[in-house]
């Protein structure tokens, strides 16, 4: 086995690594969105967000692994971060430098590992953005574009104090984070010729509840109506909050009759939450959809121009069956 070497720039490395205040500081959403819609997009079983300390890896966010650090000298990150790009090991068993690996050898049993450097600074490599197979397997030149891209989006949130690409209200992602995500998403399915539909969703008389129950409260309604569409919602499908009361979902691989099983999920899980009690008020919102077929080369934009329309088009005519929030509360999706 050979042991990672220490970068030459290494002790300023360590400055700027210590400088982000994230090391064994408790896991963030903001981090953990994007693993976990890299283990699905991959379908790897594990991702995992690694800063590479002076004898140990510690991982900001991971999926599908327990251990919260390793140490250096056995990490593949630390060889990840000798270079400035991709670092990929189709095979660990047939890899001289990993074949007796203990993480080869023996759990999580490595056999593929693919590691973008996450750099910060003037390419300070502070860690990586890595998915691991225990099968062997090669990223294809599309598939390195994507993690690339959301190696970028994991550095932006290392260099923010506070969230980036996420709303910190919802722990969705905000409107930057899902002009980003969506178009990742978009060209993934249109490469593997899947249908994508975006949902586009406003809450119903939301001034209502600023104005008779305060504006805290109505921060906790925006932040319940996205807890209920992550319950509804897949790991692949990119949520975010645009701003107000507008909400916007891209569901991967899903036509007219997955979306269709996903909105009546939806529309449970908000039924759900609105018997619950504990609330003087229920959460209603208008939906709107767009379905671009596989093969389709449509943009994410245009898909909101059509799921924006339909969703005012919901809108109004639900207002004309149930002009105030008190009236019955039955009623439907699109
Ligand atoms: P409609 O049924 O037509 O959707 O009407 P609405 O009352 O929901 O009104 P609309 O969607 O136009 O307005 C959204 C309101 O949300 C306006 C604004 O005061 C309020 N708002 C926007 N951002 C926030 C926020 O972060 N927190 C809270 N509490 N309110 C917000
Ligand atoms: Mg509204």
């Amino acid at each position: 086995m050979k042991a990672p070497a220490a970068p030459e720039n290494e002790a300023i490395r360590l400055r700027h690594l210590r400088a982000l205040r994230v090391l064994d500081t408790l896991p963030e959403e903001r981090f953990d969105r994007l693993t976990r819609l890299a283990k699905r997009m991959f379908g790897v079983p594990i991702a995992l967000v690694s800063l590479v300390d002076a004898n140990r890896q510690w991982f900001k966010s991971r999926q599908g692994l327990d251990a919260t650090e390793t140490p250096r000298d056995v990490s593949f990150c630390g060889h990840a971060i000798l270079a400035d790009k991709i670092f990929e090991i189709p095979d660990a068993r047939a890899d001289e430098r990993f074949a007796d690996n203990p993480l080869v050898t023996g759990n999580p049993g490595i056999r593929f590992y693919a590691g973008l450097p996450l750099s910060v600074g003037d390419d300070m490599r502070v860690g990586t953005l890595c998915l691991i197979d225990v099968k062997p397997r090669e990223l294809s030149e599309e598939d390195q574009t994507l993690l690339q891209d959301l190696a970028h989006m994991v550095e932006e949130e290392l260099l923010s104090l506070h969230t980036a690409t996420m709303d910190s209200l919802t722990g969705l992602s905000n409107r930057r984070g899902f002009e980003i995500l969506s178009r990742m998403v978009m060209e993934s399915c249109q490469r593997l010729r899947q249908p994508v539909t975006l949902l586009m969703f406003d809450i119903d008389k939301f001034k209502e509840i600023n104005d008779t129950h305060g504006h805290a409260e109505g921060d906790q309604a925006l932040a319940t109506f996205g807890d209920v569409l992550r319950r509804a919602l897949r790991d692949t499908d990119v949520l975010a909050r645009l701003g107000g009361d507008e909400f916007v979902a891209l569901l991967s691989n899903a036509g007219n009759d997955e979306t269709t099983v996903i909105l009546d999920r939806l529309q449970q899980e908000l039924t759900k939450e609105n018997e619950r009690g504990g609330r003087a008020y229920a959460l209603h919102s208008s939906v709107g959809r767009a379905t671009a077929a596989a093969g389709d080369a449509t943009s994410v934009e245009s898909l909101l121009k059509v799921a924006d329309a339909a969703m005012y088009e919901n809108k109004r005519s639900r207002r004309a069956q149930r002009p105030s929030r008190n009236d019955s509360d039955d009623w439907n999706w699109l």
